[in-house]
């Protein structure tokens, strides 16, 4: 259930309101916007009064929710949710670049990577130092040297870092760790996301590889309710019947998303075409549709990559890429400022 207030509430009044509601064992999740404060009311309203409550003369209106998702709901926050990563921010509007390998492979390749894609005007650097892989004889990423040579590259570049975290045990690992990604595989790892919740890190939750919106939103609703409001959702391609591509990338996870929540949308191409001649295209697409920002896959040697190689950019296109991307930004906010 959602509270609607009239500008400038009387602030007894609200405290009033406010403890009583958790009397009756609710919780009070207010959101003081530009234009209007909402309190979002999480626990069981059912008994809530709803005539009673839209009387109150601060009151504009109330409303109840039905989706099963209330903190990462639009309704209960209704401006875009702005999050600061170092010295960038991500969400909002931005165009928010996380580039770089697959995994982190030694100190020479990282350092490349991160330099070029810095050069070109990135703004985080990823790497994963633990891989998910679908086999146990695959690479399994270097683990906490991975981890220590991706701080020396965000030592050297200024780059924020964002790499996998795979399981809670991991967390102390991730301290000087920017973002902390959590795979496709992974959206549902309930006691990870809890832990996560107890945390203040920026999380970039990716949408699993079968979940619906509502069941990835209620992923990013385990890390929200535990109080850590830092949710980034990034779509990664889902599974389709189309085998020509890795995955298909849903763009439209953006308008709807726009619509249900307010939590930054991040797309990676990279995962979802899995083959590098189509990823530029796409990345564009992303960026037109109105995502935040996009994650993308880039190494100077494809051919030797020792995890997904194939869609790795190299660095000379992930150049043009960003430039094209910066003219497409551009337009897209033009349009949106001076057509309504
Ligand atoms: C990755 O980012 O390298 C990765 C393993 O992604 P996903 O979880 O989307 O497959
Ligand atoms: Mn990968």
């Amino acid at each position: 259930m959602i509270i609607i207030l009239k500008n400038n509430p009387d602030k007894e009044q609200l405290e009033g309101l406010t403890s009583w509601l958790e009397s009756q064992g609710i919780s009070v999740h207010p959101t003081v916007g530009a234009s209007q404060t909402v309190l979002g009311l999480v626990g069981d309203t059912r008994r809530i009064d709803v005539d009673l409550i839209s009387a109150l003369d601060f009151v504009d209106s109330v409303k109840r929710v039905q989706e099963p998702f209330k903190d990462a709901n639009r309704k209960f926050h209704p401006e875009d949710t702005v999050i600061k990563v170092g010295n960038t921010q991500v969400g909002g509007g931005t165009m928010t670049v996380m580039a770089g390998p697959c995994s982190v492979e030694s100190e020479e390749q990282l350092l490349t990577i991160a330099r070029a894609v810095k050069a070109s005007g990135a703004t985080m650097l990823r790497g994963g130092a633990f891989k998910p892989r679908s086999s146990p004889y695959s690479f399994q990423g270097m683990k906490i040297e991975g981890i220590r040579l991706l701080l020396k590259a965000k030592e050297e570049t200024g780059l924020p870092i964002v790499s996998e975290i795979m399981d809670a045990s991991q967390l102390p690992l991730f301290d000087n760790v920017d973002v902390l990604q959590v795979g496709a595989r992974n959206m549902q790892n309930f006691s990870l996301l809890k832990a996560l919740g107890q945390t203040r890190k920026p999380i970039l939750l990716k949408r699993g590889l079968c979940a619906t919106y509502e069941e990835w939103l209620m992923s990013a609703e385990y890390i929200l309710a535990g109080g850590n409001p830092n949710v980034i959702l990034c779509e990664r391609g889902i599974r389709t019947y189309e085998t020509y591509t890795r995955n298909t990338l849903d763009i439209a996870c953006v308008p709807v998303l726009r619509q249900l929540t307010h939590l930054p949308i991040v797309l990676d191409p990279s995962h979802a075409a899995g083959k590098a001649s189509l990823i530029p295209d796409m990345a564009c697409a992303a960026i037109a549709a109105g995502a935040d920002g996009l994650e993308i896959e880039v190494h100077h040697d494809p051919a030797h990559a020792r995890s997904d190689g194939p869609q790795a950019l190299v660095p000379e296109v992930f150049d043009k890429l960003m430039r094209k991307l910066t003219y497409i930004k551009d337009a897209v906010d033009r349009a949106d400022r001076e057509i309504r």
